[in-house]
């Protein structure tokens, strides 16, 4: 079975890659795949982010990825995904997750929503939280896979710490 993992992964986390590990060993094949919403100025451009994600997912053999725009529903059929694999963090996630899921179903009643619970220890993190504190120059090393700490660093603009 394959399966479709969407988001924005601006950038990606390291809740969103436990996701991607323990969802690949359920699914023959997974795309992980950057939406390019036109209503949301990113903060890395998608060349990047889509280097971030396979840098930090190449040692993941049955997981490609990819980007596209418009309805994911049509961007999992044309991969052939039957699945589309959504991670709640919180009761906070539910209404909203809910309610795409909902409507992908009514676009496409052959693709199912799968959601994951996320790893305990991850589900505070999100692609906004981690900017806040990189802006502020805190450490991210354990909310980001390490190249995506240097692009934070590189983007806000912070010395290295030292060793
Ligand atoms: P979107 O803008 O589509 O919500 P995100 O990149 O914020 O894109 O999230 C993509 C998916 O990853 C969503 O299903 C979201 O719930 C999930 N996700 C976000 N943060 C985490 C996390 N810390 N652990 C696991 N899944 C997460």
């Amino acid at each position: 079975m394959r399966a479709l993992y969407p988001g924005s992964f601006d950038p990606l986390t390291l809740g969103h890659l436990d996701l991607i590990e323990r969802s690949s060993r359920l699914f023959e094949r997974l795309v992980v795949a950057v939406l390019q919403n036109p209503l949301k100025q990113p903060t890395f451009p998608l060349a990047q982010r889509l280097d971030q994600i396979r840098a930090a997912t190449n040692h993941l053999p049955g997981v490609e990825v990819g980007s596209f725009d418009g309805l994911t529903v049509e961007f999992a059929r044309s991969t052939g995904a039957t699945v589309i694999l959504r991670g709640l963090r919180a009761l906070s996630d539910f209404e909203f997750e809910l309610q795409i899921a909902h409507t992908n179903k009514s676009l496409d009643p052959a693709i199912e929503t799968l959601f994951l619970a996320t790893a305990v220890h991850h589900s505070f993190l999100s692609s906004s939280v981690v900017k806040e504190v990189a802006r502020f120059g805190g450490d991210v090393s354990h909310m980001v896979p390490a190249g995506v700490a240097q692009d934070l660093q590189r983007l806000f603009n912070r010395p290295s710490p030292p060793g």
